[in-house]
This record gives structure tokens, C-alpha cells and sequence, in this order.
């Protein structure tokens, strides 16, 4: 969600900033600005709207000779999308230039106090205040002023800050929202995510709460919340710029879709070890799941609905109770969780501000933690007692595939590994169990196969106003995620329903020409499946019928079946997951869509 980024070398600032904007793109924003210091003077160039905007207002006004600047990309939480609020944002004597990610819980009460100090205020942002705030406190010392601001400020943020007295020189800090410093040569950068700083280095350091930095062309010196400087370690990007690039294909989306076998793969492999699951590393040791009362899912989207699969197996598998909840219900219910209990968190980013708040509400409880994560070194990764990286690489479009592909292959894992250590399910089954994961990438790669079927059945659909989905038990859990993907990036209205719930009322909207989506990959759940189709095709809906079972499009039952490879009925999320997403991906395409950047959302979702 937003980015920022920052940039001080030899060479023009400018381009720096631009191509590091345009890599955070994916992260969702609707406006866009730069600061650059220029002859001691601040300058700033904002626009609503896209980069390409503002890379246009910057030809136009000219060249900017400035070798240090810092961008934003903002994801409008207080005040519309528009040029005034748009960042960065200046103290009111334009000598200190501000970009914010996050939200200021107690700006306004910041505001009414500036205010009245005469401070003159411009936008409706939260985040304003902060520069103006920095501007009261500044008396020459940049980091003793960030650490001065990080007491006075209540919220999340990371804010990357230049200084019209210090040319070449850039500060940052941050709570609750990434920021990362990239290590060139002779030149320095700020971001919040890798594929900012990729043009430039693949060294970065990480960013710790309450840390903050001096950024200069030949040198990053990181300070603790006291002021003391403090030693970071350097990571260096393991992954290729090309996995963050489009690499000829039309968009994001279609490319993760196709790279979901090797995601898969790369979580699955290293984590079997003598055909039976290998994670005490990650912090799920068979005394873990020993004489535990209960595990609690936590997440957000479509982590939520790939904990739902999980939960489904874990269960199955272990024989003990799982709760999947919502990260944003779970952190204010007063969770009934404890030293008994371990708490699975699932997000994408790591970043996922109700995740995180809603982990830390567990640990705080006493409960053990593992976040299921894909971005290194992130908050959640970091946070957690124990961590099980997805191998996913990179994920630039805003609606997942990829990710939550390695999300359930993961979830498979601790599910066998819990069945194993409760003594529910015996050695010879887990290595069946590992055995069919392992496959998975293999049959994905045969599932992709369906692709044209899916493009074909969108160009029939695509128009239409309403589709359900349903399905049973791991069906149910697929259909969740089948039908946020459709809502994403189509913006048609759907919804997923357990296919018994349907006569409880929603079986009122269907009508003739409504599609419906029947997902029915477990063997013992056909029938009952197959008996709600019917009754929905009678009346008068178009149903397309998901399924590795042998069934032939009927008149009485679907119009069309899409078959997907067979596997064990636990694992079947998987492969019914694909077509889903093909076919949203191509209803969204026919209907015109953003399809890597839909409307209002944002890829890592920092604020609450
Ligand atoms: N809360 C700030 C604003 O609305 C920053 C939002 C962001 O993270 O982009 O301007």
C-alpha cells in the first residue's frame, strides 16, 4: 500500500525516482509526487493520478538537476486523491519535504495545536502534520528530530524526509509500515519494497521499528530509538529483476498464474525430507503440535480462504481444532487463545497491518506463533516464534495466484506434520500424503493446460451482472477465493456459498441467465453437490461444473464441465483453484479492466 522511495548518488535524481515509482506501482495508489533539493531549495512535483502523469507534468516543466529527491506513491486514507494531498508535503517554511505511509492516529489533535501556533495547514492529510512538526522540533539534528516526532506520534508509519540544509542527505524511520535502504555505490537509496532499488543494487538493509537512518551519497548510518548508532546487517535480492517484470506477458496476473507450479515447487521441495514433512526450522517441532488444545488461523483475503482449506485439513488430518477468523475480527474479540495454542498467521507482505496487530494480540495472550509469509525478513516473518517462507518470488499484480498457490501448499505440510506428531495419521499415510504434494507442481502445470477452455467460457460470460459460486467442505473453502478473484478484477458482484446453504435463501436470486460455478472435487460430496446444481439449473441459471470426476455436461445438470486432474480429494483446492483464476483473469480482460491494479485495492494492505 503506497510507496516510497528516495534516492542520493551523483547522477540525476529524477529518472532514479521515476523507474523506482513505476516498480511499486503494483502496490496500489492513486496519486503521485516527488521532492527534489535543488540551488538549497525545495522543489515538488505532484499529481493526482498515475506515474505517467507525473512523469509527463516533470518533462514539461523541464529538467531537474537535483541528485537527491524523495517519491511517493500514495493510497488515499484521509482526504480524496488530489494534488494537494498528494506527497510529498512541505513544512510550512518549505525547508523540510515529507512522504508518509501509514496513518497518524492523533493528527488532528497535532493539527488543532499547530494550528494555533499559526502553522498554516494545506491538505486534508493526516500525514502533513508531520512535517510541520518536524519543522517545530528541528534545531539542526535531523535523526534526534525523526526520534523526537516518533514519540509525539501515535499510528503507523514510515517517512522518508530531505532537508533544504542538507543537500545530499535524506533521513527515514518507521513503525508498522516497511521501509528498506538499498547500498549502491557511490549513490544510496530508499524504498519501501525491493523492485524499487533493483536498478540500482541488489544490498539492502531492513528497517527495524523505531529505527531511523541518515542516508548520504557514500554512507547509511542507522540509529536505535535512543539515538546510538547501531550495525545492520546487508542483505542481498536472491531473486531475479525479470521475476518482477512482465517477461512477455500481457499482464502480471497471467504471468504468476503460470508461475504457480515453480512457487509451488519451491515451497514444497525443500521442505520433504525422507518422503515426510521437514519443519522444526520453521518452528513446528512434533512437540509443538504435542498435547496442544487448539490452533487458530488468523488472516486476511485470500490468505483467509486459503486458512479455510487449511483448517479443513488440518483437521481432517490431526483431529485437532482449528479456527480460521478474520485478522480484523480476531485482534478486537477478545480471542479465546493461550499457552496451549499456536497461532498460524498467513499474509502475503508480512506487512498485513491486522495480521500483524492481530499476532501480536496471541503472543501477548501467550499462544506460540508461526507466520506463513512470502516477503523475507518482513514485520509478520520477523515477529513470529516460527517462519515457513513461501517460495513464491516476487507477486506484483494486487490480486494473488501465485502466492496463495504456496499458501496452501504450505498449509498441506503443517497438516500432515500435526496429523503425524497427534498420532493421527500414521507414518505410511503422511508419506502417501507428502508423495500426492509433491505432484502438485506437476499437475498444476497439466491444470494451466485449461486455459483456452476458461478463455472461451469468459467471452460467453463476461457481461453478465451477478455469478455465485458453491461448493462442499475444501469446495467451499476454493469457491471463497474463486469468487474474490472474479470480484477483484471484474468488478462483477459475486459471492461463494456452501452448496447446502443455497436453499437457505440465496436460491431466491437465481434466475434465468444467472451463472452459477460449481466446484465438486471430493468424491464423497458429488452427489450432494451434483443435487444443488440441479436445482439451481431448473432454475433457468447457467451453470459451469467444476470437477475431477467423470461427468458429461447435461442439459439437466451443466452447461459445461471444466476437469481439472485428479488427486486426492484434500489436496483438490489446488487444481480447482487454476481455471478460477484463469477464468477471472479472462472476464476481466473481456470487460476492459486494470487487471494488475483494480480499482481502490492495494497489494499490501498496511493500514487497518
Ligand atoms: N495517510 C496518508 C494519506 O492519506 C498516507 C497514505 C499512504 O500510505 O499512502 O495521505
Amino acid at each position: 500500500m503506497c510507496g516510497i522511495v528516495g534516492f542520493t548518488g551523483k547522477r540525476e535524481a529524477v529518472p532514479v525516482l521515476l523507474n523506482g515509482l513505476y516498480k511499486l506501482e503494483y502496490r496500489g495508489y492513486d496519486s503521485a509526487g516527488v521532492a527534489l533539493i535543488q540551488d538549497g531549495r525545495i522543489e515538488t512535483v505532484k499529481t493526482k493520478g498515475r506515474i505517467k502523469e507525473l512523469d509527463e507534468k516533470l518533462q514539461s516543466i523541464g529538467g531537474f538537476k537535483s541528485t537527491c529527491g524523495i517519491g511517493h506513491t500514495r493510497w488515499a486514507t484521509h482526504g480524496e486523491p488530489s494534488d494537494v494531498n498528494a506527497h510529498p508535503h512541505l513544512s510550512d517554511n518549505r525547508t523540510i519535504a515529507l512522504v508518509h505511509n501509514g496513518i497518524l492516529e492523533n493528527y488532528l489533535e497535532i493539527r488543532e495545536m499547530l494550528k494555533a501556533e499559526g502553522f498554516h495547514i494545506k491538505s486534508d492529510t493526516d500525514s502533513e502534520v508531520a512535517a510541520h512538526l518536524f519543522q517545530k522540533y528541528y534545531k539542526g539534528d535531523p535523526i534526534d528530530t525523526l526520534l523526537k516526532l516518533s514519540h509525539r506520534l501515535r499510528g503507523a508509519y514510515a517517512f522518508a524526509i530531505i532537508s533544504a540544509d542538507r543537500p545530499g542527505e535524506m533521513f527515514c524511520t518507521r513503525r508498522d509500515n516497511p521501509l528498506i535502504i538499498g547500498i549502491g555505490e557511490g549513490e544510496n537509496m530508499i524504498a519501501s519494497d525491493i523492485p524499487a532499488i533493483l536498478q540500482m543494487t541488489r544490498k539492502f538493509i531492513v528497517l527495524n521499528d523505531g529505527e531511523a537512518a541518515r542516508v548520504t551519497p557514500d554512507g547509511v548510518t542507522v540509529y536505535n530509538d535512543i539515538g546510538q548508532v547501531i550495525e545492520k546487517e546487508i542483505n542481498t535480492v536472491t531473486w531475479d529483476l525479470s521475476s518482477a517484470e512482465k517477461g512477455g506477458y500481457e499482464h502480471f496476473m497471467i504471468k504468476e498464474i503460470m508461475e504457480e507450479p515453480k512457487a509451488v515447487r519451491d515451497t514444497v521441495m525443500p521442505r520433504i525430507k525422507d518422503g515426510l514433512p521437514a519443519l522444526s526450522e520453521c518452528g513446528l517441532s512434533d512437540d509443538l503440535f504435542r498435547g496442544i488444545r487448539g490452533i487458530h488461523i488468523v488472516a486476511c483475503g485470500s490468505a483467509l480462504h486459503a486458512g479455510l482449506v487449511g483448517k479443513v485439513m488440518i483437521e481432517k488430518l490431526s483431529r485437532i481444532p482449528v479456527t480460521a477468523t478474520i485478522a480484523s475480527e480476531f485482534r478486537y474479540s477478545d480471542p479465546i487463545i493461550g499457552p496451549d495454542d499456536l497461532c498460524i498467521v498467513i499474509s502475503q507482505s508480512g506487512e498485513t497491518a491486522d495480521t500483524l496487530a492481530a499476532m501480536r494480540e496471541a503472543k501477548k495472550k501467550g499462544a506460540r506463533t508461526v507466520g506463513v509469509v512470502n516477503v523475507v525478513a518482513s514485520n509478520a516473518a520477523r515477529e513470529a516464534d516460527g517462519v515457513l517462507y513461501t517460495w513464491a518470488g516476487p507477486e506484483i499484480a494486487v490480486a494473488t495466484t501465485k502466492a496463495y498457490a504456496s499458501q496452501l501448499a504450505a498449509l498441506y505440510l503443517i497438516a500432515v506434520k500435526a496429523g503425524l506428531a497427534s498420532g493421527h495419521t500414521t507414518e505410511e499415510e503422511a508419506k502417501k500424503y507428502c508423495a500426492e504434494i509433491a505432484r502438485l507442481p506437476e499437475l498444476i502445470e497439466e491444470d494451466l493446460k485449461l486455459r483456452e477452455q476458461l478463455q472461451k467460457l469468459a467471452s460467453l460470460y463476461y457481461n453478465r451482472d451477478h455469478m455465485f459460486y458453491i461448493g462442499r467442505g475444501v469446495d467451499c473453502a476454493a469457491a471463497q477465493e474463486a469468487s474474490l478473484k472474479l470480484k477483484e478484477i471484474s468488478y462483477i458482484h459475486s459471492e461463494a456459498y456452501a452448496g447446502g446453504e443455497l436453499k437457505h435463501g440465496t436460491i431466491s436470486l437465481i434466475e434465468k441467465g444467472t451463472v452459477v460455478i460449481a466446484l465438486a472435487c471430493d468424491p464423497a460430496l458429488y452427489e450432494k453437490t451434483i443435487s444443488n446444481v440441479k436445482s439451481v439449473k431448473a432454475r433457468g441459471a447457467d451453470v459451469i461444473l467444476v470437477t475431477n470426476g467423470d461427468f458429461k455436461p447435461d442439459g439437466e445438470v451443466c452447461d459445461h464441465v471444466v476437469k481439472i486432474p485428479e488427486t486426492s480429494s484434500f489436496l483438490s483446492a489446488s487444481l480447482s483453484i487454476v481455471p478460477m483464476q484463469l477464468f477471472a483473469y479472462y472476464v476481466g480482460v473481456a470487460r476492459g479492466c486494470d487487471i494488475d491494479k483494480p480499482r481502490n485495492l492495494a497489494k499490501s494492505v498496511t493500514v487497518e
